[in-house]
């Protein structure tokens, strides 16, 4: 039995970054880019005003204040959108909004605040009170002082938020190279399976694992392809895995453990290559993993809590990289235990556990019965509560690691 660092190491191992393709920006939201984007012109295009106000030579109103305001005439008014080509002479003011440019001859603009403007009576402003002095350069945007025409804007692997979604709109770049999101082949195995929607006759279970893991796809940037159920025979898998070669990875569930009719190794070690099966932790020992013809191939246990224990902890890496992201962990938490957590075999356990923060301080309790068949255990749980292999049990009190599930 290997370890969950080795068997990850093999998994990273046969996964390649994808390629890159052209798509909607919008579609494009948390991918990775695939090329350097320059920038064709600059952001703002031209001298703008930061603020509603007036255009001013800041050196006409170096001696105003409030007491003594300076008097310009007002020429003109300029608002965003606009094509004001009037100027600012001397002793003369542009009333201008947020977004204008700024008409030749002014260097500052005074915002409305700083003028008379409010004790005016209505109609139009023929002469405006300064009551403040203003630098020059004040409430001026310059033009390219966000983007420079040619600028490199955007590297090639950066992961694209909604902030760089806006930086990409605003360069009027419609569409963005990325590295595309991995096509996730799912396919759920168990002659006892039954789907959403047929009747649960003679002890039949609904297939679950199928639509955990497709979630999980989804939640970590990939494609899902719910291929439905194969029958534990050899025709049925051997169809059903056929149709999934087609994807960059295969994700089955069950029929990797010890029993007469756990196919999915045997499958997997006659038309391909395993890797592995079996790790040393606690849901999620019979995890196997290799290639068919290629494609890999990740054959979850069949256990609703261990198929998503070892989806955390292998196929979502698997997905990260294929995306072209950096693989980094769930972030982890050293919290106080204030359940009792054993290890019987000396594996490395992951106890579905509620974490809280409290006075500064992380707890972790566990949810309660920790069957590897309770879904409801993962649900209720935000982290996962480790055991190391070597410790015979966590005791309340003592300092547990935990991996948090709700984080990025
Ligand atoms: P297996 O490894 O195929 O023997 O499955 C182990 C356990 O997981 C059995 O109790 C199965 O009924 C259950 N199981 C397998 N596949 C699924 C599935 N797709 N959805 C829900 N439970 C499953
Ligand atoms: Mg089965």
């Amino acid at each position: 039995m290997i370890s969950v660092e080795e068997a990850l190491e093999k998994v990273l191992s046969y996964v390649k970054v994808l390629d890159g393709i052209e798509a909607p920006i919008l579609e494009c939201l948390g991918q990775v880019l695939a090329d350097d984007v320059y920038s064709s012109f600059d952001i703002p295009p031209r001298d703008n005003s930061a603020m509603d106000g007036y255009a001013v030579h800041s050196a006409d109103v170096a001696s105003a204040s409030s007491s003594n305001p300076v008097y310009l005439d007002v020429v003109g008014e300029a608002k965003a959108g606009g094509t004001a080509t009037m100027k600012v002479k001397s002793h003369t003011a542009v009333r201008i909004m947020t977004g204008a440019f700024i008409p030749d001859g002014a260097d500052a603009v005074v915002k409305f605040e700083d003028t008379d403007e409010t004790q005016q009576a209505g109609g139009p402003i023929k002469r405006i009170g300064i009551l403040k002095t203003v630098e020059k350069g004040k409430n001026i945007r310059y033009a390219g002082e966000d983007i420079g025409k040619e600028q490199l804007v955007l590297k090639r692997g950066t992961i694209l938020r909604p902030s760089e979604i806006g930086v990409l709109a605003s360069l009027g770049i419609a569409r963005a190279k990325v590295i595309r999101r991995p096509s996730v082949a799912i396919l759920a195995t168990g002659d006892e399976l039954a789907e959403m929607g047929q009747p649960l006759t003679g002890g039949r279970i609904y297939n679950s694992n199928s639509y955990s893991a497709a979630a999980q796809v989804l939640r970590y940037g990939g494609i899902p392809r719910v291929l439905g159920i194969a029958r534990d025979t050899r025709e049925d898998l051997d169809a059903k895995i056929s149709e999934a070669l087609s994807s960059d990875m295969l994700l089955t569930t069950g029929g990797v453990s010890m029993g007469d009719y756990d196919l999915v190794k045997e499958i997997l070690a006659r038309r391909g290559e395993i890797s592995f099966w079996k790790v040393r932790m606690k849901p999620g020992k019979p995890l196997a993993f290799g290639t068919i013809e290629g494609v890999p191939h990740l054959g979850l246990p069949g256990n609703p809590v261990s198929s998503m224990i070892t989806f955390e902890l292998f196929a979502r890496p698997a997905i990260l990289k294929m995306m072209g992201k950096p693989v980094t962990q769930k972030p982890t938490v050293e919290a106080i235990s204030e359940s009792y957590i054993k290890n019987t075999d000396g594996r490395r356990v992951f106890a579905r556990a509620i974490v809280r923060k409290e006075g500064g301080k992380y707890y972790a309790s566990t949810t309660g019965p920790q069957g590897s068949g309770i879904l409801t255990s993962m649900s209720q749980a935000n982290a996962l509560a480790i055991v190391p292999e070597d410790i015979a049990a966590i005791k309340e009190g003592d300092i547990v690691k935990a991996i948090m599930l709700d984080g990025e």
